[in-house]
């Protein structure tokens, strides 16, 4: 079966490695964005010059139109979708919960959690035997971010609900759901944090005492959109050096 796969937030980090990784199995690859045109296009550019197919579209994951039309513009141009990598994501600046403001709250569920379950549920409704999903969830939903963001936590842990409920849904469909669960990645979303020295101040936490690369997380995240983990459905695999 011809593989194609849509990685949201596929212009930089975790999302632009897998793109470039599902690419080298063969994936026809569509590098979803929603601001950074120039940076999806040297994705696309990337994964051409290595032989491989993309293209890039643009869609805001929270919006339901948006989502709705980066399917549909997958389909026309390259074929039936078979995976999705619901990998669009934000942090916010590292706050205790008490001082936490609305609009951070209302803004990271809403890319979060409805943007990931808005092309979870698009891909339901398009994807048939064979078809798999990988959402990218965090070590924060099972660790709380006490002191950081209680509320990113609590909204990766929606997402881990999601590939639980989700792979019992569809398992009888023949689509699998499952999630990987990055610890700390060496990517520009520690930008959002507020703290420049992010990346430095929490090597102590790791218990292998490096941050990971999105080429680590794009592995895991390859394995188990292939037939290779044909048996495994419902599953949050944890990329995170031991945290
Ligand atoms: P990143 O470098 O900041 O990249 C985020 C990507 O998401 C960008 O391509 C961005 O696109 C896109 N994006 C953001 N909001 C979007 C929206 N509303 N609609 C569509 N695309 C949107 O982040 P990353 O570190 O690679 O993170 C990728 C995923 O891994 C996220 O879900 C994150 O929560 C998760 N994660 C990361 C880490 C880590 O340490 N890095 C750890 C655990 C989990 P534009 O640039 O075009 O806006």
């Amino acid at each position: 079966m011809e593989q194609i796969t849509i990685v949201t937030g596929g212009s930089r980090g975790i999302g632009a490695a897998t793109c470039r990784r599902l690419a080298r199995d063969g994936h026809r690859v569509v590098v979803g964005y929603r601001s950074d045109e120039p940076a999806a296009q040297s994705v696309v550019d990337a994964v051409t010059a290595a032989g491989g197919t993309a293209i890039a579209v643009r869609a805001d994951t929270a919006d339901e139109q948006d989502v709705a039309a980066l399917f549909a513009t997958a389909a026309e141009r390259l074929g039936p979708v078979t995976g999705l990598v619901n990998n669009a994501g934000v942090a916010s600046e590292l706050t205790r919960l008490a001082d936490l403001k609305t609009e951070d709250l209302r803004r990271v569920m809403d890319i979060n959690v409805i943007g990931a379950f808005l092309c979870a549920r698009e891909a339901a409704r398009v994807m048939t035997a064979g078809g798999a999903i990988v959402n990218v969830s965090s070590t924060a939903a099972t660790l709380g971010s006490p002191g950081n963001y209680i509320h990113y936590a609590a909204s990766k842990a929606a997402v881990d609900a999601l590939t639980l409920g989700l792979a019992k849904e569809l398992a009888a469909d023949g689509i699998r759901v499952n999630g990987v669960a990055p610890g700390f990645v060496d990517t520009e979303i520690h930008q959002q944090s507020g703290d420049p020295d992010r990346a430095t101040n929490v090597l102590s936490r790791i218990p292998v005492g490096r941050l990971g690369t999105p080429a680590e997380i794009a592995e895991a995240i390859a394995w188990l959109l292939s037939p290779a983990s044909s048996y495994t459905t419902g599953a949050t695999l944890r990329v995170a050096g031991g945290l």
